[in-house]
């Protein structure tokens, strides 16, 4: 029953503040000072460890009562700001990690103010979407009727994609029985598969034996012999192959599987062809590279990264899929309360939620949308190339370097390499020990930030450049710098020696 307001009572709670004014101010405070920081990160160093004292307060207890805004934003400042994950410093170089783009920041300030949820609907951040997702298509080279959806990254993309694929080749209603009733399902790639896949079999309940790993020649790509061979051999044991997965970019080295050559086997044996292209399958936007993913545009899925190398803001991934309709089966809803309109807000050009895991989700599409019409994709592609002729230029220093060693080649972006001691008849040197504390010692000095593998067992510094920041000045410091080290604690630590 409708009771007549009380008008003695407070006024209602809302979450705005009750300063419109003081907010303005503060935010564009934290713009101001953002963009400072960012304009100054070389500055800097690329890694601080955080004091005592700032992780104690960050494990306070749940805040009951409310703080002003300015008070929050200065905690940020102290307890935040000052110890950044490092990827923003022209001189980071770890695993695979992009850098991100003023704009790109920005974008996301005006993304969390629209505050859309691209689940479904008609309104305009899916165009948005759907327009960054028919441009990724036409630069990378896509058929234009394949499907897509962004992601939080490659993992899930992957996930993703081999969640179609399984459906696809399982045979049967696995969405209705799952797969207890199908054969012992089959999963193919180098052993250079990142270990994101690996993990979507677990999560599919596939399990982590179901993939094989098919050995790579010394260019680390994989043995097609080899990968027919074990497809033969697993059918002849009753297995079911499903799936074989191809990398355009492996986390090691930067190698890239022949596509083609995929794409003919999956063809002759029937099988899904995905493409884990995290960072790789960038290269198709710079003209120069893009020969080394002939064959993309046969895969039947393709995962990659925005966060990456296209230097969006974390996080954002992609996953493209051939199959329009077997993509929408995978993860179609049932419910009422969802069903599609004819018109208005709930009508809408495609349902989101019905093509991944998530059902609400982010407008992240912004922040892709305003980086590729910032720069386009022809700038965007320059500054892959950059990268690579920058581990190019770092890998002649290494080899023209007696101390230093290039433990494998470099066929894109990456470089790994060791310090070893020159002595002409010396004691035996724990060379991965060396590395190790060479490694460290650059982390602590905050100078710069590769991270490590092991390639054949040995430890080496992982040089891996997705940095539109960087200058070919950093890579001279770096190679200084391991130098100044390596010597040092040789000198300091002949216990090292064996
Ligand atoms: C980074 C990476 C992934 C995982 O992607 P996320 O965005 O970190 O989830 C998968 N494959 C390769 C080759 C990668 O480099």
């Amino acid at each position: 029953m409708h009771r007549p307001t009380d008008r003695t009572a407070a006024p209602e709670l809302t979450l705005d503040p009750a300063d419109w004014e003081g907010m303005r101010q503060l935010g564009h405070r934290m713009v101001d000072d953002m963009l400072t920081s960012l304009r100054t990160i070389r500055d800097r160093p690329v890694f601080q460890p955080i004091p005592t004292a700032i992780r104690a307060s960050l494990t306070e207890p749940v805040p009951r009562q409310p703080q002003a805004a300015e008070a929050v934003y200065a905690d940020f400042q102290r307890m935040v700001l000052p110890y950044p994950h490092g990827n923003i410093h022209p001189r980071f170089w770890g695993w695979v990690v992009g850098a991100g783009t003023p704009l790109g920041m920005l974008a996301d300030l005006l993304a969390g103010g629209l505050n859309s949820n691209t689940g479904f609907g008609d309104h305009g951040a899916i165009h948005v979407e759907q327009q960054v997702i028919a441009w990724l298509k036409e630069a990378l080279g896509l058929p234009k009727q394949n499907s897509g959806t962004l992601t939080s990254g490659c993992t899930t993309a992957n996930l993703t994609a081999l969640t179609i694929a399984r459906n696809t080749h399982a045979g049967g209603d696995v969405r209705a029985t799952g797969i207890q009733d199908a054969a012992r399902l089959t999963v193919y790639g180098s052993v250079e598969t990142h270990s994101s896949n690996l993990r979507a079999l677990e999560v599919l309940g596939l399990g982590r034996r179901a993939f094989r790993p098919i050995p790579t020649g010394a260019d680390h790509r994989i043995d097609i012999d080899q990968l027919r061979e074990r497809i033969r051999a697993d059918r002849g044991d009753g297995c079911q192959p499903i799936c074989i997965i191809g990398n355009a970019g492996t986390v090691n080295v930067g190698a890239f599987d022949d596509l083609s050559a995929l794409a003919d086997v999956a063809a002759a044996e029937g099988l899904w062809l995905h493409v884990d292209g995290a960072f790789g399958a960038l290269t198709a936007l710079s003209p120069r590279l893009r020969p080394l993913v002939r064959g993309l545009d046969r895969a039947d899925s393709v995962a990659f990264d925005l966060h990456k190398w296209l230097h969006v803001p974390y996080d954002c991934g992609a996953v493209m899929v051939r199959d329009a309709d077997r993509h929408h089966d995978a993860f179609r809803m049932s419910g009422a309360y969802l069903a599609h309109f004819e018109s208005g807000l709930a009508s809408g050009p495609i349902n989101l939620m019905e093509h991944g895991l998530q059902m609400s989700r982010g407008f992240r599409a912004l922040k892709a949308w305003m980086t590729i019409k910032e720069h386009g994709v022809d700038r965007l592609g320059a500054a892959i190339a950059q990268n690579v002729d920058q581990a190019a230029y770092l890998a002649r220093r290494v080899e023209a370097t007696a101390e230093l060693q290039l433990v494998a080649p470099v066929p894109l972006n990456i470089v790994n390499f060791r310090y070893v001691p020159v002595r002409l008849d010396g004691p035996v040197v724990d060379v991965d020990r060396l590395n190790r504390e060479i490694l460290a010692a650059l982390h602590q000095s905050g100078v710069a930030a590769p991270s490590h593998t092991a390639l054949e067992g040995r430890f080496v510094v992982r040089v891996s450049i997705t940095n539109h920041r960087s200058r070919q000045e950093d890579f001279d410091l770096l190679v200084h710098e391991v130098l100044r080290l390596g010597r040092e604690l040789d000198a300091q630590h002949p216990e090292w020696s064996s």
